[in-house]
């Protein structure tokens, strides 16, 4: 049996390295905290949406709002900075773009990151948390597959779950996430697998940008796009629609009745899902032409179509049968792979929710739940969580959408401002356990009054 190695007591423990924990490792860092923070990553380095940095594909944020601007535009992590110190500052402004691009801006999160990296451990997968006796009182047990870490506090930046509707859940290496989605095609590719035939489910951004990639490269036959709706709708990219993004939503939205939170979500869902930018609906829109004037199937749209049963072949492939969603005609289609651009999962009640964070399983008991089962998450994004007398605390980053409004479906927008609650509000915490020395805080000033 593998012996699982113990790591030194952390006041302060992050699950998960991307964008929203390392924007609170800097606010941490401003607030005078870091030094109490230790972060556990899965990957083995730091990377962000690197299954979808696909060729041409920007960001859907202004890069100013980026992990420190909005809060403090002199800050040395800023975009600005990270372009200025590669000497690209002046290029970047002459192409005018609207847009970064993403592999630019992942460029971006690594430089920062790549200041942080002896807060780390990268290539550590934390599988579980519990709640046991140790260090002279309760703390949590945090595990990954070789390694034990004790902490008082907890900041789980996982991002959300992937969402794989029920039908899919087959055991077939031909059916995957996006979020999986260039490791798979290079999979493939190697295992030389015959793509004549790729489906490719949902409407969102993710949708239509892997179509796109599909459809560019030669070794795919076709591509068929399966979805509810009528067809790739455009973002509701208003900026009154997006006040959604501004952390005064966040304080409008979060003391809302659950009835009336879920109405709102709702009412603003094509802000942030089943919905696409105008550039990548231009592209499909000329290519779909293009193939039409050539008299070509290559691309196929199956609107209002739902999948409704997966039978896999012998030959590795499956048979797909599709129902209208409206007059219940049915169909069949046999495809080589299906790529779920199927979305993430909130937390709620609906089909696509889970009622809370898989990785908190064994503490959910201690974690005061609303009338329908969700966590009762707080402004500062903590939990109502019972310990004795109060002593550990659990926040969750970037996946409170539900309590927090659209910002938080994982937006890179508000960031700066939700790590710096987040920092704030632990700044207090660790007050009280008498972790903190006075340490100056970012602006000079003594962090203990
Ligand atoms: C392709 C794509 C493009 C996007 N582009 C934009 C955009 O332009 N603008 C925007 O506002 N939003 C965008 N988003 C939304 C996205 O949610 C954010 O960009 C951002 O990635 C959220 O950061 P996060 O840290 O909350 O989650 P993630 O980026 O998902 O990071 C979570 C991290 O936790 C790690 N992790 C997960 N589970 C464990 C575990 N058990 N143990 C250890 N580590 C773990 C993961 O490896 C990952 O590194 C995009 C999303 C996708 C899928």
């Amino acid at each position: 049996m593998a012996t699982v190695e113990h790591a030194p007591m952390q006041p302060v423990l992050g699950i998960g390295f991307g964008p929203a924990n390392l924007s609170t490792a800097i606010a941490a860092q401003d607030n005078g905290l870091l030094e109490h923070c230790h972060f556990i990553e899965r990957a083995p380095e730091f990377e962000w949406q690197s299954e979808q940095m696909l060729t041409g594909a920007d960001i859907q944020n202004n890069p100013f709002r980026d992990l420190v601007m909005p809060r403090d535009p002199g800050h040395e992590y800023t975009f600005v900075r990270y372009l200025h110190g590669r000497g690209v500052l002046t290029d970047y402004l002459h192409y005018n773009a609207k847009f970064a691009l993403r592999n630019e801006y992942a460029g971006y999160l690594q430089w920062v990151a790549s200041h942080f990296a002896d807060r780390v451990t990268y290539g550590q997968e934390v599988r579980a948390v519990e709640v046991v006796q140790r260090h002279g009182g309760e703390c949590f047990e945090v595990r990954t597959a070789e390694r034990m870490w004790h902490a008082r506090h907890l900041i789980v930046g996982t991002g959300r779950t992937p969402n794989v509707p029920g039908c899919f859940a087959i055991d077939s290496p031909r059916i995957f996430h996006a979020g999986r989605y260039l490791s798979t095609m290079r999979r493939l590719a190697q295992e030389r697998v015959e793509l004549r035939t790729v489906a490719v489910v949902g409407s969102s951004q993710s949708a239509i940008e892997i179509i796109l990639d599909l459809l560019a490269r030669p070794d795919v036959g076709r591509v068929v796009s399966i979805q509810r709706g009528i067809g790739f709708r455009l973002k509701d990219t208003s900026p009154f629609s997006r006040r959604v993004f501004l952390p005064e939503f966040i304080d409008y939205f979060h003391p809302l009745p659950l009835e009336t939170k879920k109405r709102l979500r709702e009412q603003l869902r094509a802000v942030n899902y089943g919905a696409c930018d105008q550039d990548v609906i231009d592209q499909l829109t000329t290519v779909q032409r293009d193939y039409e004037h050539r008299g070509s199937d290559r691309f196929t749209l199956m609107p209002f179509s739902q999948v409704r049963t997966v039978v896999g072949q012998g030959d590795g492939a499956l048979l797909l049968t599709l129902a209208d969603v409206n007059n219940g005609d049915t169909a069949s289609l046999g495809v080589d792979a299906v790529v779920l651009a199927t979305g993430y999962r909130d937390f709620g009640t609906g089909p696509d929710d889970e009622l809370s964070h898989p990785l908190l399983r064994s503490v959910r008991h201690r974690i005061a739940c609303e009338a329908d089962g969700t966590p009762v998450v707080h402004r500062d994004y903590s939990l109502e969580f019972a310990s004795a007398e109060g002593s550990l605390s659990v926040y969750l980053n970037g996946v409170c959408e539900a309590s927090h409004g659209m910002g938080d479906a994982g937006a890179l927008a508000v960031l700066s401002a939700r790590a710096n609650d987040i920092a704030e509000s632990m700044r207090a915490r660790l007050r009280a356990d008498a972790f903190e020395q006075p340490v100056p805080a970012r602006n000079g000033l003594l962090s203990v009054s």
